[in-house]
């Protein structure tokens, strides 16, 4: 059994009941972390979940409600201590940003003691990789979530501001699961939704609900946990589920997760 946990499922808004996006994936004796918004280095803590356990480390994109955590796991991992390298995989345009943010928090490698192996997404052919021996393949697909940040702040850009769905199948079980992280609108996720999808982990902050019902409605989703609210949208959860329960199939099963929560698939 693979098994989810929400470290944080607030949205880009600081809230004072929850926190920043972060889910730890296990599964087979692997744990790895979909997007480091803090305090996912407290939240691992508190779950009696080792620095030296993670796998690899997953980021969708840029914004810090996904990322800020980072340097605390680095940090945590060193004094911790961890040996092997951290595999972080991510857009390549955050790479030297990170690197230089490592290095002006005083974590450079030669300090931690292990390196932090940079992937970048755009380096794989089809932006689709195969870990743990074989077995899970990693890919991502864009969203338009960065598109209105790219026109506001630099649009000739065309290679920054990339934000990405990773989707995670597992070849020999042909099992998959979507994490949307952030989008632009429901419709970014129509070229992943092409084949059954076990689990769609989906954002629920830049649409409204009823957008993504309708849009769901139809897609060969068996169940969905809804994450990263808005505090609008937090405070309607249960009136939210009630009407997903209306608008999709009896068959797709649909949740709100909270801090902490564990979901096994
Ligand atoms: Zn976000």
């Amino acid at each position: 059994m693979d098994a989810l946990t929400f470290l944080g499922t607030g949205g880009g808004i600081p809230m004072t009941d929850r926190v920043h996006s972060s889910i730890l994936l296990e599964s087979g004796g692997r744990r790895w972390l979909l997007d480091a918004g803090e305090p996912c280095s407290q939240r691992l803590k508190a779950m009696g979940v080792p620095f030296a356990s993670l796998d690899a480390i997953f980021i969708s994109h840029g914004h810090s409600d996904h990322l800020s955590g980072l340097p605390m796991i680095i940090q945590g991992a060193w004094l911790e201590p961890r040996r092997r390298p951290l595999p972080l995989y991510l857009p390549a345009e955050l790479i030297n940003p990170i690197r230089t943010w490592l290095e002006a928090v005083y974590l450079p490698e030669k300090l931690v003691g292990f390196a932090v192996e940079y992937h970048p997404w755009e380096s794989f052919p089809g932006r689709a990789v195969t870990i743990d021996e074989g077995q899970l393949r990693v890919s991502v697909n864009s969203s338009t979530h960065l598109d209105g940040q790219r026109e506001k702040i630099d649009p000739s850009a065309a290679d920054r501001f990339l934000a990405y769905s990773i989707v995670y199948d597992w070849l020999h079980a042909g099992k998959r699961l979507i994490y949307s992280a952030d989008l632009g609108r429901p419709e970014d996720l129509v070229p992943v939704l092409d084949r059954p999808c076990d689990l769609l982990i989906c954002e629920l902050a830049h649409f409204e609900p009823e957008e993504l019902f309708v849009f769901l409605a139809d897609k060969p989703v068996r169940r969905v946990c809804l994450t990263h609210f808005t505090a609008e949208f937090a405070a309607r959860l249960e009136e939210i589920c009630e009407l997903g329960r209306e608008m999709l199939p009896k068959t797709m099963g649909i949740m709100a997760m909270a801090d902490g929560e564990r979901v096994e698939f």
